[in-house]
């Protein structure tokens, strides 16, 4: 049994339970700046990484150490947060600040391109050499996927979550953030694109996606993760191939809103109302997760042919996990003046139509950017 004097928040697998103990306790987990530095470590310059805490689960508490599944999320502050794996101080000078104490399912636009503001702001500055964003895991991969897009930097770019809250047992949140703040201060992950640092792989912001809802091994690339991190060293194998950040043509310097765009969701026996009324909505683009290869049923298309012709752009998804949708197979979008999203799920493709119709609403440019992102 622990005791309010025991030692336990100075070895990794204690750090999770920091905060559960500081509560237990009345008192603030072991800061950071508490640790002695260790002779090696102290030798070399260490990176400097801002931690930009967002809420989600990595932030969340539960009532007692057996929920790992039943829990508030967004309720420790940042500081709390890097207080809880002191292990970060001997990878890299961290400091915090709270963007939003939020559970990711509730992020709007405006949240997004404030974040993306801020995150652009700090890596033009010269004292910063990384940021991580901890987020919860919901909507995490459309963060990383705009934060890829949109921030013309190429430092290291972080975006991480938990599965179990911190007061949960075999908590993940201590180690995906201790490993996230290793991936920002890397030279190996500078130009390597918004990454995630979840279950001690490295994945691509742009590929990655929650694949599972209960277990620490939830997030998925279907073309493989770019590396691992293990014990404060990252090891890439593959790099992204689309373009991000620095060769990206998006600047959220220069982005202040985003067009609204809807998805609806693919099935058998299909309301056809919901178009209508995404476009009564003001949806600029309409994201159809059709089913398989983003098929679109009979009865529909002289709808989706109708709202096009009036102005609404039309974009063929896939409701399937994996794969791509092809151009003019199953619809013949050239005929129609539809664009397809190549492998980018609904919520990703979401995204990108979003910040690419910041710039143009010409289909073929449109279809080049999801060819090219
Ligand atoms: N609903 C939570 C969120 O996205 C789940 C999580 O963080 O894992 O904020």
């Amino acid at each position: 049994m622990f005791s309010c004097r025991s030692g336990a928040a100075h070895s990794l697998r204690g750090a999770a339970f920091a905060l559960a103990l500081a509560s237990l306790c009345g008192a603030s987990p072991l800061s950071a700046r508490e640790m002695p530095e260790s002779g090696t470590a102290a030798a070399t310059r260490k990176p400097n990484v801002v931690i930009l805490a967002t809420g989600g689960t990595i932030a969340g508490a539960g009532a007692d150490a057996a929920n790992s599944a039943t829990y508030t999320a967004a309720k420790v502050p940042v500081d709390k947060l890097i207080a809880a794996v002191p292990q970060i101080s001997t990878i890299a000078n961290v400091r915090g600040e709270q963007v939003f104490q939020i559970a990711s399912e509730s992020f709007t636009d405006a949240q997004l391109v404030q974040l993306g503001k801020r995150v652009s702001q700090l890596l033009k500055q010269d004292d910063v050499d990384g940021v991580v964003v901890t987020h919860g895991t919901d909507t995490l991969e459309e963060t990383a996927f705009f934060l890829d897009l949109v921030v013309k930097s190429d430092k290291p770019i972080v975006v991480v979550g938990s599965m179990r809250p911190g007061t949960a047992i075999s908590a993940d949140g201590a180690l995906n953030l201790l490993d996230a703040v290793t991936v920002a201060g890397s030279k190996e992950a500078i130009g390597k694109g918004v990454t995630v640092t979840m279950n001690d792989t490295i994945q691509s912001g742009r590929d990655v996606t929650k694949r599972t809802n209960v277990v620490p091994s939830a997030f998925f690339s279907q073309w493989g993760p770019l590396g691992m991190v293990i014990e404060g060293k990252t090891y890439f194998f593959r790099s992204l191939s689309k373009r991000h950040n620095s060769s990206s043509e998006f600047d959220i310097d220069q982005i202040d809103s985003l067009p609204l765009v809807g998805i609806v969701y693919g099935s058998g026996n299909m309301i056809p109302g919901v178009y209508d009324a995404e476009v009564q909505a003001g949806a600029k683009a309409i994201v159809n997760a059709g089913t398989g290869n983003g098929s679109v049923a009979g009865y529909l298309v002289d709808k989706l042919k109708d709202i096009r012709s009036k102005g609404t752009l039309i974009i063929r998804s896939s409701r399937v996990p994996d794969g791509l949708v092809l151009r003019n197979a199953e619809q013949p979008d050239d005929t129609y003046d539809w664009v397809v999203a190549n492998d980018l799920n609904p919520a990703k493709a979401k995204i990108l139509a979003a910040v690419a119709l910041t710039k143009t609403s010409d289909t073929k440019e449109l279809q080049r950017i999801f060819w090219e992102y």
